[in-house]
This record gives structure tokens, C-alpha cells and sequence, in this order.
């Protein structure tokens, strides 16, 4: 028989590590102490504490999924020319702290030799963010890190100058169930057509109730396919939104031609000035064209650069849109505008799968 337990069990710890044992000493020293921060230069940012203590930080942009050589360059650059520590923020932009103002400038020109630009503070297109692509989800119908390496290549001189409004940030999305959040300009997936099933394999893959369950607008029952276990799908109902794609592979919606991509603008997540918006669709149906997506970036540019030139100092793109309306939006962007932009959620009521019961 088993001994009897005399201590509670304890939860098993394995959420985001602890920073402060990896942070730059004058960092973990002034935490919370901080009296004022400015950016000498694009791509750095210079923390004052109330103890006198200074901290200069040098931002590079980066491509996120590195591999290992690139990961050791860095860090031996951090090494070399700084004080050993590294971070890599949320957006994938790499941060190295020194303590000597005198250590800056050749941290910048070591990151800049060696392929990193330096930049991506303030007022800025700061590193694109994206879902996980091609390399690590099992979904996705465009790759992540490609699209923002293609973009980034073309926003270059934005994000290692300061001559936006506002920041923007950039998000790209390989599939509509959208993992990556909100953005100034986010590209994501767009399916345009129903699911192509595999039917004679849905019996050996598929849970079939919750793949009806995950249809948002009801669109999939069960159904007996050449004598086998199987689904269908009610086209007229699908929305093509591939949210049956992950739990039943052979729903197959993943297409070359017909898996397009759209743009969509005034995203924000945080509190700052207002309250956080869902980014809204202004440009449908462009080509999922690896490996530099020509067509998205012309879009993203006459976006990015419409915006660049006609909103006011700190204004988000979201908030430019606010003030001068979405007629105005589109007229000075020169996009067309569809009766496909338009949702109101009328009839949602009726339209929308609202209930967590299985459909039969
Ligand atoms: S956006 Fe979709 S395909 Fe891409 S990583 Fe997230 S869940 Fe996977
Ligand atoms: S889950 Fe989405 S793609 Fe699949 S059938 Fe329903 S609406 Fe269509």
C-alpha cells in the first residue's frame, strides 16, 4: 500500500521564466526606479534612474525564426561589444543593454555589419509580428516569417528611421482562426471557397461531433459517403472560414489559388489614449504569392504611406481613420471599396452558430 501523503501536492511551475536573473544588472538594480527615459537615436532607448544610474539600450530588427548561427552571431556581439545580455522583445526586435554610453556606437555599427538594422523604436514600423507559418503549426495556408522578411525588406528605411505619426505595428496571419492578434495593418489568410472533404478519410481522422461543433455558422452534419462514415458541408450556409481544417485534416481548404490574402487596418490592443479596436478588412482577395508577395506589399505600402503623410503627430492608424472617416479612408488610399466590406452583423442572430449543440 502506498504511503499516506503528508504534504500537499504542489503545481509543477512551467510558465514564462523568471527576467530578473537574466536582466542587465542596472536594469534589476533601478527596477521601479526609473526617473525618465528619450531615444538619443532611432534604435535606442536611454533609461535615467532616480539613483543616477543610466542604461542604453540598442534595438535590432531580426527575422525571429533564426537559426542557430544566427542566434550565436548575436549573441557574440553581445558579448563582445556590450555587457553580455540579450533580449528579444515580444515583436521579435533583439534588445542588448550597456551600462557606458561609450559602448553605443559600436554595438550599433557591429549589429549593422553584421546584418542587423538598428531601429524600430518610437515613431516607426517596429518587426513585423506573425503567427508560427509553415515551420511549426499545422495549418497554415501562407508561410509567417516569409511574409514579414519579404515586407520588412521593403519597409527597411521606416523602421531604422522615426518618421511616422505614430508606431505602427504590422501582423500577418497564415490562417483565419488567427493566432497573432491586432494590428495597425495585419494581412491575414482569407479562404475564399468551402472545405473540399476527403471522405474516404473523415472515419480515421476526424471526431465528426466536434467537427460539427466548430462550424460557426452550422454548416457541416454528418453524412454516409460510399457506404462509410463521413460529412457534408451545406455551401450555401460556409462562410469558408477553415475553423474545420484543424480538427478534421481531410476538410481541406488550404488552396493555392483560392486561399487568398487581405489587409486589414485600425487594430490596437492597448489603453493608451482610447480603448483597444478590432482591425477592420480593406483589401480582399490578393494572391498568396511566396516568396516576396509582391501584390500584398504594394498595398501595405499605399496604406502605410497615405497614412505617413496625412495623420497628426501620435496618431494610430486606427485613430486617423476615426477622425477622418472611412469614405475619406478610402478615397485618399485610392483602394476600391465593395459591398464585401461590409458587415453590420445584421441577422447574426439567426445566421451564426450561437449554441454549443451538436447539429445532426
Ligand atoms: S494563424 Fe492559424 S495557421 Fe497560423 S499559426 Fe496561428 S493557428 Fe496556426
Ligand atoms: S467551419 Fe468554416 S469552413 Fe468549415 S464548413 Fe463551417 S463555415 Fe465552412
Amino acid at each position: 500500500m502506498a504511503e499516506a501523503q503528508t504534504q500537499p501536492r504542489r503545481p509543477i511551475e512551467s510558465g514564462t521564466p523568471d527576467p530578473f536573473p537574466h536582466m542587465h544588472p542596472t536594469l534589476r538594480r533601478n527596477f521601479g526606479l526609473w526617473k525618465y527615459h528619450d531615444r538619443p537615436r532611432p534604435g535606442v532607448l536611454h533609461h535615467v534612474s532616480h539613483t543616477g544610474e543610466e542604461v542604453w539600450t540598442v534595438r535590432a530588427g531580426t527575422q525571429r525564426q533564426m537559426d542557430l548561427a544566427t542566434i550565436r552571431s548575436l549573441c557574440d556581439i553581445a558579448d563582445e561589444y556590450a555587457d553580455g545580455y540579450i533580449r528579444f522583445t515580444i515583436r521579435s526586435n533583439a534588445e542588448i543593454s550597456v551600462a557606458d554610453e561609450s559602448k553605443v556606437e559600436p554595438l550599433i555599427k557591429a549589429l549593422q555589419q553584421a546584418g542587423f538594422p538598428v531601429g524600430g523604436t518610437g515613431p516607426s514600423v517596429t518587426m513585423i509580428s506573425h503567427t508560427q507559418g509553415w515551420l511549426h503549426c499545422d495549418i497554415p495556408a501562407t508561410d509567417a516569417s516569409g511574409v514579414v522578411k519579404a515586407l520588412m525588406d521593403e519597409l527597411h528605411e521606416e523602421f531604422i528611421n522615426e518618421r511616422m505619426p505614430n508606431r505602427v505595428h504590422i501582423t500577418t496571419s497564415c490562417c483565419q482562426i488567427n493566432c497573432g492578434g491586432q494590428g495597425d495593418i495585419a494581412i491575414n489568410i482569407q479562404h475564399t471557397k468551402p472545405p473540399k472533404i476527403q471522405h474516404d478519410q473523415v472515419a480515421n481522422i476526424c471526431e465528426r461531433p466536434s467537427v460539427v461543433a466548430r462550424c460557426p455558422v452550422a454548416a457541416i452534419r454528418p453524412a454516409v459517403v460510399n457506404g462509410k462514415p463521413s460529412l457534408e458541408v451545406d455551401e450555401s450556409k460556409c462562410v469558408a472560414c477553415g475553423a474545420c481544417f484543424p480538427p478534421c485534416p481531410p476538410m481541406q481548404i488550404n488552396d493555392p489559388e483560392h486561399s487568398k490574402l487581405a489587409i486589414w487596418v485600425g487594430g490596437n490592443h492597448s489603453n493608451a489614449r482610447g480603448v483597444p479596436s478590432f482591425h477592420k478588412m480593406v483589401v480582399a482577395g490578393l494572391p498568396n504569392n511566396p516568396p516576396r508577395w509582391p501584390e500584398v506589399a504594394e498595398q501595405v505600402k499605399k496604406i502605410l504611406y497615405t497614412y505617413r503623410d496625412n495623420a497628426r503627430d501620435y496618431e494610430r492608424v486606427g485613430e486617423w481613420i476615426e477622425r477622418i472617416g472611412w469614405v475619406r479612408f478610402f478615397e485618399m488610399t485610392g483602394l476600391p471599396f465593395t459591398k464585401h466590406h461590409i458587415e453590420n452583423w445584421h441577422g447574426s442572430r439567426a445566421k451564426l452558430n450561437t449554441s454549443a449543440h451538436l447539429r445532426f
